[in-house]
């Protein structure tokens, strides 16, 4: 039987980890929905079009050939033939990225090609046999997919997401990038709430806190949960 998990939470919650984590241990594929609004943001700066012109965003948006990994191990991200995993990731791109998903039109293209891609995954024929797929985001559990098998917020503290970010920076970046990331962090899930609403569960949502509890403890609670 298909199973679809739904996971959405705030940055620094861990639940791309966990997604990741689920998948693989279950042989589920695993879909990132927030690499999707990344990729967008990157396409719109390739074109050198101004985010804040929404037409043109929406337009070019349409137009995206986008191609989008669901192997936990494998989340090569390509858009019009060049790699762009390491590109999507860059805080000038993050700080981009909430604007161009506020656009209604533009989470309307990628919401479709989000369930798309889920329900594939229910098909015998695909990267999970037709095992089904671990989705995460931050409106998987209410907009995309709210008929989900499972159904999860994943929150943290505040300061325990912000000790995550900044954990992830240490050894690569001073002290002031550091504390410039937690600032951008905070702003982008400001913004990000007011669009998606993410940070209440919905009606039949499991939230798990994870501030102090291990990856492994998190995945373990997801599992039990599903009945795996
Ligand atoms: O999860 P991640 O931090 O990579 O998401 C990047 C951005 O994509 C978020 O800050 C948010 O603006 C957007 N996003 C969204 N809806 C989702 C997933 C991500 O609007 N389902």
């Amino acid at each position: 039987m298909s199973t679809t998990i739904a996971i959405d939470g705030p940055s620094g919650s861990g639940k791309s980890t966990v997604s990741k984590e689920v998948a693989r241990r279950n042989g589920l594929a695993y879909l990132d929905t927030g690499a999707m609004y990344r990729a967008a943001t990157w396409w719109v700066l390739d074109q050198r079009i101004d985010p804040a012109d929404e037409d043109a965003v929406i337009a070019a948006v349409r137009e995206m050939p986008l191609t989008v990994p669901v192997d936990p191990d494998d989340q090569v991200i390509l858009c019009a033939g060049h790699d762009i995993t390491d590109a999507i990731r860059t805080p000038e791109l993050s700080r981009v990225v909430s604007r161009v998903s506020s656009y209604f039109p533009v989470r309307d293209i990628l919401i479709a090609l989000q369930r798309d891609i889920i329900a594939a995954e229910g098909e015998p024929d695909s990267y999970s046999h037709g095992r089904g797929i671990v989705a995460e985001g931050r409106d998987i559990t209410t907009v995309v997919k709210p008929d989900a098998d499972l159904r999860v917020l994943l929150t943290a503290s505040e300061e325990a997401r912000l000790a995550r970010r900044a954990k992830e920076l240490v050894g690569t970046v001073d002290a002031v990038t550091i504390e410039k990331t937690r600032g951008i962090v905070s702003e982008r899930d400001r913004q990000d709430s007011a669009v998606t609403q993410f940070l209440e569960a919905a009606d039949g949502v499991f939230t798990i806190d994870s501030s102090t509890m291990s990856i492994s403890d998190v995945v373990e609670t997801i599992e039990n949960l599903a009945g795996r």
